[in-house]
């Protein structure tokens, strides 16, 4: 049989062709590997993993978990159920990922044809224009100040008609900025869908210093997303666990496209136990 590498050369779509793959943090034991130094040695700060790791319940849960054999519950009904309480809204409103990356992957596969415009605040979270190239989409720039921050007005002056998705993250990574809820609501009465990453929202809550997070005003907001994710405040980046809060009419569509078993077993029972836990904040 002869090998036809051209085809599969010609075959694949030009946009992707034409993309690079995505260059993530090193891998501890490579870097020590290529260091030459023990992995122990290594300090890893570059995924804002949490070192103090999830709740001891996660483990416990973990070990005596008997039915690690079953697919998971594609509805993932107890965890939605339990998040339902934690967050505020029905169960209606939420669908857990394989990280809050899968989510994002899949708003941008439901609300992207080539060449439409996604709005992102340089520096912010590699994966959203990441994930936008994956759809041949247009990012667009809106540039911070010398603070960091965002001109509401800039942000307002960046939209078109081809503008489908607005990524805005607060409190941002890297820089750490909170958007006022008062510009968000700005954009949000633009009528363009506004995604707002709180990934960090339990450690801003935190901090007393006024982080009011949005995630129930999806209940009003037909165009508000929250993404939020397990693997900061509750430790769980290795098991992959985010979720998002959803207006009905979009859940309606990525439930179309979840597939069906992305989030595993484990990271389901995790995400309960974190809920429960001492850890919880
Ligand atoms: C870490 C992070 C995420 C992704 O989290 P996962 O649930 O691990 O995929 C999303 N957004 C921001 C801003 C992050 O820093």
């Amino acid at each position: 049989m002869s090998t036809r590498p051209e085809i599969t050369r010609s075959a694949v779509r030009a946009n992707v062709a034409g993309l690079s793959a995505y260059s993530g943090p090193e891998d501890p034991g490579q870097l020590a590997r290529r260091l030459g130094r023990p992995t122990e040695s290594i300090i890893k700060l570059d995924a804002n993993e949490n070192p103090f790791g999830p709740s001891p319940l996660v483990s416990e849960a973990l070990s005596q978990y008997g039915t690690y054999h079953v697919y998971p519950d594609m509805s993932q009904r107890l965890a939605r159920e339990a998040l339902s309480e934690y967050v505020g809204l029905p169960p209606e409103h939420l669908m857990l990922g394989n990280g809050a990356d899968e989510l994002i992957d899949l708003l941008m596969r439901a609300y992207l044809d080539p060449g439409d415009e996604v709005v992102d605040f340089p520096p912010s979270f590699g994966m959203y224009a990441f994930n936008a190239h994956t759809q041949n989409a247009r990012v667009v720039e809106v540039q911070r100040d010398g603070r960091f921050n965002i001109s509401i007005e800039e942000t307002l002056a960046s939209l078109t008609p081809r503008t489908k998705l607005v990524l805005l993250t607060s409190p941002n990574n890297p820089t750490g900025n909170v958007q006022p809820t008062s510009d968000i609501r700005r954009l949000l009465e633009t009528g363009h869908l506004v995604v707002l990453d709180e990934a960090y929202a339990e450690f801003a809550a935190a901090d007393g210093q006024g982080f009011e997070s949005m995630m129930t005003d999806v209940a009003n907001y037909p165009n508000l997303v929250v993404l939020r994710t397990f693997s900061k405040w509750a430790g769980l980046a290795g098991l992959r666990a985010g979720y998002a809060v959803l207006p009905l009419g979009v859940a309606e569509h990525l439930w179309k496209l979840k597939p069906p078993f992305n989030t595993n077993v484990a990271a389901l029972v995790a995400v309960r136990e974190s809920l429960a836990g001492p850890g919880r904040i």
